[in-house]
């Protein structure tokens, strides 16, 4: 599953329909299906049918028999084979975990369990044929599924920092925007960039630089909360929109940021890199406007001044508040100048 959680999100709307089919499919019998976890060490039940629960919810790969073996497995009273430590029932119920693999992976598992498997000889071998087809039409769905996760996900991240990239940034941003405008809300943006990072480059190498980049992204991502937007902006250039945070929470947000990034320990193939330091522009709604471009444009100019200013700091846009406006000082300089003159 391309992303790990995001992508048995989608997968767990899409088996909400799944049990109800189940049912009718195969006469009433108990069960569920199991998809294995990106990270491949858990396997988790995404639906289930049915009054009988046979199987624990979640479960490690080496606990199927038939994950194990990459084959059907059927255990029940009087056969031999062995019970999958996931199964709760004891030996009375007859039950089938049938691996669902597509263009060669195994995805998960689909279980069938049979409470009186004693009584019913039959129960799998009558319902053999119409389960194959239940089996490959559902694994090749759950490919497909997975293969529209991973493309979307491609499609919205950098695949070197594993961060958002821009284009989603501006338009989730967007929404966010008109969201907290909705429920007063402020909405906060933080837009940095590595200082020297072309000299950083030259001495160090590309990949050491990439190396850097993925490191600022790790320790971004370390500092954001659930709700923000995390993306890489451009070349060594980062933005971070915070929903539901006032302009002051956004500059203390980039403060800590910039103290984090500064106290990173990078080395590259056992040599050490050096500090890493970024200049950071902050800017929110309603302060510096109600639109996405309004926003940045205030943020990014914030961040130029941070450079301006000697690099290695936060710069916090200038308000349009009254009084503070730069067409106001800028009189009042005109003024202050006068006055000397005359
Ligand atoms: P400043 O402090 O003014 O920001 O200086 P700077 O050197 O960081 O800025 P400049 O824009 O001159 O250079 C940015 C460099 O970032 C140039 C480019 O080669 C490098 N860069 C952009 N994207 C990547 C990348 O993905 N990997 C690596 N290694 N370097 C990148
Ligand atoms: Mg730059
Ligand atoms: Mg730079």
């Amino acid at each position: 599953l391309g992303e790990g959680h995001a992508g048995l999100q989608q997968f767990a709307e899409a088996f909400s329909v799944v049990g109800t089919a189940m049912t009718e499919f195969l006469g009433g019998l108990s069960g569920s299906v199991h998809l294995t976890s990106a990270s491949r060490n858990l396997v988790e039940e995404m639906a289930h049918w049915g009054d009988v629960r046979s199987s624990v919810n979640q479960f490690a790969p080496e606990d199927c028999w038939a994950l194990r073996r990459g084959q059907e497995h059927v255990a029940g009273p009087g056969m031999l084979t062995p019970r999958c430590a996931h199964i709760t029932e004891n030996g009375k119920k007859g039950y089938v975990c049938m691996p669902l693999a597509a263009q060669g992976e195994t995805l998960g598992i689909l279980h069938l369990c049979e409470p009186n498997a004693a009584e019913k000889p039959q129960w799998l071998a009558e319902r053999q044929q119409i389960l194959r087809g239940v089996v490959d039409t559902l694994a090749l769905a759950l490919a497909n599924l997975r293969l529209r996760e991973t493309l979307r996900q491609q499609s919205i991240r950098d695949p070197n920092t594993g961060l958002f990239n821009r284009r989603y940034l501006e338009e989730t941003s967007s929404r966010e925007l008109r969201r907290m405008e909705r429920s007063s809300q402020p909405l906060a943006i933080i837009m940095l960039d590595v200082d020297h990072f072309k000299q950083f480059n030259d001495t160090f190498g590309h990949e050491a630089g990439d190396l850097v980049l993925k490191q600022v992204a790790a320790t971004l991502i370390e500092h954001a909360r659930d709700s923000d937007v995390v993306s890489r902006y451009g070349g060594e250039e980062f933005a971070l929109v915070m929903p539901g945070a006032s302009l002051e929470e956004g500059a203390q947000r980039a403060e800590a940021l910039r103290q984090a990034i500064k106290q990173l320990h990078l080395a590259h193939r056992g040599r050490t890199l050096g500090t890493v330091t970024a200049s950071f522009g902050v800017a929110a709604y309603p302060e510096h406007g109600a639109g996405w471009a309004e926003l940045t444009n205030a943020a990014d100019h914030a961040q130029y001044d941070a450079k301006a200013e000697g690099r290695d700091r936060v710069v916090v846009a200038r308000t349009n508040a009254p009084g503070e406006r730069p067409a106001i000082q800028l009189v009042a300089s005109v003024k202050a100048g006068a006055d000397t003159k005359g």
